[in-house]
């Protein structure tokens, strides 16, 4: 006989809580679900904007 830690196996479906991500261009609370199409972005404007900031070179030395 070997006294195994046998937990109850309940049978209660774990709740998750809704994951909530700020967007990182507004900082607006995104909820991690796939009805957030454009997470992490709150939408896709935000989207768009943090891609043209990474896309335009703020580094400019040109004269
Ligand atoms: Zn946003």
């Amino acid at each position: 006989m070997c006294p195994s830690p046998s937990r109850p196996a309940s049978s209660e479906t774990k709740r998750q809580p809704v994951r909530v991500v700020a967007c990182p261009t507004c900082g607006k609370p995104v909820k991690w679900a796939p009805e957030s199409r454009w997470r992490p972005f709150c939408c896709e404007r935000c989207k768009l904007i943090d891609l043209g900031e990474w896309l335009s070179d703020p580094d400019e030395k040109e004269t």
